[in-house]
Order: structure tokens, then sequence, then C-alpha cells
């Protein structure tokens, strides 16, 4: 099954529970626009090469539409569909007023230059933006695999060359660096929002029970993929819960140590390398994918869709699998695994975190202010009043380390955090409700529900 179908058949799935007016189903599933361009860049050695892109709008119900711009040979126009739909559903669980739409160029960024892959970018977002796509108020990428915060800056400025007239085009597109209309903390939203989850799924002692955990120290994690979003989700678990990274599955290998690896150290040797083949302070097996199946408590697949399929599944060992990456597990794949009882939390909101801090930056980049900036002079001069009051009336001086949390103000930063933190919590607890409050099979049915129920709610009331 393509993934595209896979994407449709759990959207159909929540939809079928769901009495909606004739022809409502069908908007729903459908992809209202796709654009598929061909463009002619110059490489280093003055050859001519013509790249293949996409970019897919899958709903406007809300606009605009936001989704990444993936760079990968393994790019189509079926992969970026499904992604584009997985987008609707993502904003729609996280409460983030936004479409769905995903974007891709056919290519190994590892095989460019800096400079060829600038006016590869360049040149994509032109073809783009010249047919209508990328505008503020109604396509809005981000990055995804094989792209970042550098791309997502060549973008912006493309654009702002197209319209030099428009104030708001740094929300052309969000995961900008901090300097150039970008926000503090997008970077590692994604591996943030999965700790968040995942944190706050163990919170839960009936679920942690279910999985066999206590808690998150000492629990072995697998991780696939140490690229943005499994590096940080990786290093946070790592450093912050106590978690031990036992596995590391990269392109070329992967990395065992049952006492835990050094996130940190493994990725610098990988930047460095370009893999993790020969890192010195770790066992290294060169079959990676076979080590999906070592055993550990947390499988957190963070690599690409289709790692999980109906031949391996029945090999992976872990009770938890966190969907990091989009589309990791099959369908066929979690049908065999809910039957052996392993619980699976979805990729449909657990990767919500990097679109959540998107919608800030886009917030901050209309309002042209930093977040906190009117604010907090005054709230650190009240926090001081209110504690001059305390002490004046108590006779006592507050401790000194109380006092300079009381008066330390929020930078942007803290604001993001918090924001991102609260916003995986609820989409998690609404997903929770949903699945164990409705008898619903497992999290991603509950998921697709929730997200399924909201978007036919806004077609609703808005109209078709
Ligand atoms: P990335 O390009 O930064 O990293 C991907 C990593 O996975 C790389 O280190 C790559 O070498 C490795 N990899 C690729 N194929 C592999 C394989 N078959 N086996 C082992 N390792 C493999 O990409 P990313 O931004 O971290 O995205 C990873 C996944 O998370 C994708 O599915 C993406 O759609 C999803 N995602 C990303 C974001 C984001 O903010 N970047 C947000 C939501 C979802």
């Amino acid at each position: 099954m393509s993934f595209s179908s896979e994407v449709d058949r759990m959207a159909e799935r929540a939809l079928r529970q769901l009495a909606l007016p004739p022809g409502l189903r069908e908007q729903i599933l459908a992809c209202n626009s796709i654009v598929r361009v061909q463009f002619p860049v110059q490489l280093d050695d003055g050859s001519w090469r013509v790249f293949l892109g996409w970019r897919a709008i899958h709903s406007e119900h809300l606009q605009p539409a936001k989704g990444g711009i993936r760079y990968n040979e393994l790019v189509s126009l079926d992969e970026v569909t499904a992604l584009a739909a997985l987008m609707t559903c993502k904003c729609a669980i996280v409460n983030v007023p936004f479409g769905g739409a995903k974007g891709g160029v056919r290519l190994d960024p590892r095989d460019y230059s800096e400079g060829e892959l600038e006016r590869i970018t360049r040149r994509y977002a032109r073809e783009l933006i010249n047919r209508g796509y990328i505008i503020p108020g109604t396509d809005v990428p981000a990055p995804d695999m094989g792209t970042g915060p550098r791309e997502m800056a060549w973008i912006a400025d493309t654009y702002r060359r197209v319209y030099p007239q428009d104030v708001n085009y740094f929300a052309c597109v969000t995961g900008k660096p901090v300097g150039s209309g970008g926000i503090p903390g997008r970077v590692e939203a994604t591996g943030r929002g999965v700790q968040v989850v995942i944190r706050e799924f163990l919170s839960e002692a009936e679920d942690a029970r279910r999985v066999g955990l206590g808690g998150l120290a000492g629990a072995r994690v697998a991780v696939q993929g140490l690229g943005n979003v499994g590096f940080h989700a990786a290093k946070f678990l790592e450093e912050e819960d106590e978690a031990r990274i036992t596995v590391i599955i990269e392109r070329d290998g992967a990395l065992i140590d049952d006492k835990g690896l050094s996130v940190a150290a493994v990725r610098a040797w990988k930047d460095e390398h370009g893999g993790v083949r020969g890192y010195p302070q770790a066992q290294y097996l060169e079959d990676g994918q076979a080590c999906l199946a070592r055993d550990c408590d947390i499988l957190l697949l963070a690599a690409t869709e289709g790692q999980v399929t109906e031949h391996n599944a029945a090999d992976i060992r872990a009770r938890l699998i966190v969907e990091a990456a989009n589309g990791p597990v099959t369908t066929a794949a979690d049908e065999q695994l809910r039957a052996r009882g392993v619980l699976i939390l979805p990729d449909a909101f657990v990767n919500a975190g990097g679109v959540t801090v998107s919608y800030f930056e886009w917030i901050k980049n209309l309002a042209h202010i930093r977040f906190g900036r009117l604010e907090r002079r005054l709230d650190e001069l009240r926090m001081q009043r209110v504690i001059e009051a305390l002490e004046a009336l108590t006779g006592k001086t507050l401790p000194p380390q109380l006092r300079r949390d009381l008066t330390t103000e929020s930078d942007e930063l803290t604001l993001v955090r918090s924001g991102l933190e609260d916003t995986m919590r609820m989409a998690w607890q609404e997903v929770r409700e949903t699945w164990l409050g409705e008898g619903l099979e497992d999290p991603r049915s509950a998921a697709w529900l929730v997200a399924m129920r909201k978007v036919a709610q806004s077609y609703e009331t808005t109209g078709l």
C-alpha cells in the first residue's frame, strides 16, 4: 500500500465514525492542489541539472496551509501528498489554526555544495511563488528532512525580492534563523515536543504499566535517525530524564552500548565523518535495520517512513514505539504490533512540536514584535512591589534565590518552551481522553478521530 493510501485509510476510518453531510467526507480526504515543478540549476562545474519538486496543499479549511519542505532522493508525489494530509491532521490536534501542506525536491543534499543548494532552493521557491504558493496568508513552508534554517532564510529572502512591498515577508516561511525573523526554540521544537509527549504519557501510572515502565530514568531507548528530530529528542531524554540511549541507528549502521551512549558525542562524530561507522566508544553493527529489533524499552523512530513493516514487526521487542518521524510504521505492521500489545504514540501528534513553534514564529512575524517585549520590565517592577509589600507585612526578608526567581523576567525562549509544553500536554490529554473515554483501539485511532472532528466542524461552520 502506498504511503498516501495508508494515510487516507486512517482518515477514512475516523470519518466513518462521524455523521457528516454528503460530500464533506470526500472534501476532507481530497488534496486541494498540487503543483509539480521541473527547473534547471547550474552546478559549480558549469554543467546544468534539472530538478524535480512538488508542493501539495491538502486542506484550506483554515489558512495558511502549513508544512515542511523535504530534500531527499526518494521524494515523490505520493510522499508529498501523504505528508500534506498528515499535516492537516497534526495542526488540528494541536489546535494550530492552519491547513495542511508539504513540499519536496528530489535530491540528496549531501551531493551538493552550499552554493548549489542555495541556487536550487531559491529557484524552487521562485517556481512556487510564481504559481501562487509561498505567501504569508495562504501557504507557509517550514523545514523538514534535509532542510533547515539556512534554506528557510533563502526562501524568505527570495520571497522578499519578488514582493518587496510586502511588510509581512518574514511570515512567508517559518523555521528561519533567529537573526532572520526566526524564533528561539524552533530548531529543537519537534524533538522537545517528542520528549514532552513521552513524559506526559509515562506520568499516568496506568499507562506506564501498560508498557512495563516506571518512568524514564534508566529506561532503554533505541533511536533511529540522528538528524534534527532524533538528535534533539534523544539528547533531551538522555540529559534531562536520565534515559539510557542504548542503540542509535543511522543510514550507515548502528551503535550499541547497554550502559548508554552519549548522544552529543555520537552526533559530533556523525557530523564530522558523515555517519556513525568508526565511532570508538561503542559496538558498531553494519545492519542498522536489523537493530530495530534489539531489546529496548522505547523504540524512537526519527528517520523516515516505512521502517517497521509486516516483514520486521514480529521482531520488534520494545513495548512502546514513538513515531517521531512521519509514517515510520506501516498499517500492516501497526495491526500486528497492536495485536501483540505494543503501544504506539503516533506521528499524528507526537512530532507536532515543530509546527506548534512555527505557529508562534508566524504570529511574531505578523506582529513585528518579540514575545514579551512590551510587558517584560513592567512584570519585573510589579513583582518587586509585591515582594516589598510582602516583606513589609511580614517583617521578614525573602531568601535571595526566591527573590531572584520571582523577579527574573521571562525571555522569549522561556515563553516559547512554555507554550510548546502546554500545547503538547493538552494534545496528548485530549487524545488520551478520546482513546480511553470512547473505548477506541489505540491512540492512533483516537488522534485521527480528534483531528477529523475538528476539521469537519471547521468546514461545517464556514461552508465548503
Ligand atoms: P533530518 O534530515 O534532519 O534527519 C534524518 C536523519 O535520519 C538523518 O540523520 C539521516 O541520516 C537518518 N536516516 C535517514 N534514513 C535513514 C534510515 N533508513 N535509517 C537510519 N537513519 C536514517 O530530518 P528530520 O528533520 O530530523 O526529520 C526526520 C523525520 O521527522 C521525518 O520523517 C520528518 O518528516 C519528521 N519531522 C520533522 C520535523 C522537523 O521539524 N524537522 C517536524 C515534524 C516531523
